[in-house]
């Protein structure tokens, strides 16, 4: 049987080491769900991500391609639960999270992302 007090003084221990962010980053599990990107070469501009996101974090807008103007996922970081389903709706998967988790910013709009951005 554990002896709290020592865990607890363990884990005291452990937490004293921090990253020295940003020279180094902590190793991000294969699962690990972060900043989203898209291919706009390959989305068909079907709506699916955000008619599914259960958060109404995307918005379908207007970008110019060479085809002419189409519309694409506009995210906003701020609302997204990273829950992956636009991911998995997605039917050619042009959408996908990656491990990318740099969220700062100085100003919240920055955190609304437009398809050009995501790509
Ligand atoms: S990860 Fe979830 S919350 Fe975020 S945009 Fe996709 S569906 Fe919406
Ligand atoms: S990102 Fe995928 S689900 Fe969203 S509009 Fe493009 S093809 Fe459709």
């Amino acid at each position: 049987m554990s002896n709290p007090i020592l865990e607890t003084a363990k884990k005291a221990f452990e937490s004293r080491f921090t990253v020295d962010y940003p020279d180094f980053r902590e190793t991000l599990p294969d699962n690990y769900r972060g900043i989203h990107r898209l291919d706009m070469k390959t989305c068909i501009n079907c709506s699916a991500c955000a008619h599914i996101c259960p958060n109404q974090t995307i918005t379908m807008v207007t970008a110019e391609t060479e085809r002419g103007p189409k519309v694409f996922p506009e995210i906003n970081l701020e609302r997204c639960l990273f829950c992956e389903l636009c991911e998995e709706v997605c039917p050619t998967k042009c959408l996908v999270l990656t491990k990318n988790n740099e969220l700062e910013a100085y100003d919240r709009r920055e955190l609304i992302k437009r398809p050009e951005e995501l790509e």
